[in-house]
């Protein structure tokens, strides 16, 4: 069985506001805080600095 693109999903965390803050966490992955707004269509976005994914989660609000 070939063993390759060992890739991670990217990080992903789900949240209940449109409007949210990232800075990349703690350690290495820190970056400038930027703001990230969630795509009503989409109902995601993704930071451009970690590559992490905003999900958000409408079953709450
Ligand atoms: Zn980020």
């Amino acid at each position: 069985m070939p063993d390759t693109a060992k890739i991670p999903p990217p990080e992903t965390e789900t949240v209940t506001s449109h409007r949210i803050a990232c800075d990349g966490g703690e350690g290495a992955l820190g970056h400038p805080r930027v703001w990230l707004s969630i795509d009503d269509k989409t109902g995601w976005v993704e930071c451009g600095y970690c590559d992490k994914r905003y999900v958000l989660d409408e079953s709450k609000g």
